[in-house]
């Protein structure tokens, strides 16, 4: 199972009322917190509603910060 992390957004399969179904992470752990990126309303819904609501992930917040292999090397 993939984790998700602070900064993801994902589509839900169930869009907001407001007609947006973009969702930002906002906090994990048991329960899970989504900021509604259509009007900024917060949610916090359990892990695995959460997990099973997913529909796709549209952003990964680590994305472009892992460090190169090779600057890794230069330290030894
Ligand atoms: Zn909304």
């Amino acid at each position: 199972m993939r984790r998700y992390q602070l900064g993801d957004v994902v589509r839900l399969k169930k869009p907001h009322p407001c007609g947006d179904d973009r969702w930002e992470i906002t906090r994990t752990g048991i329960d899970f917190g989504l900021k509604c990126l259509g009007c900024g309303r917060r949610v916090m819904i359990p892990r695995k509603k959460f997990e099973k609501r997913v529909k796709e992930v549209l952003v990964e917040a680590n994305t472009g910060t892992v460090a190169e292999q090779g600057d890794l090397e230069t330290s030894r």
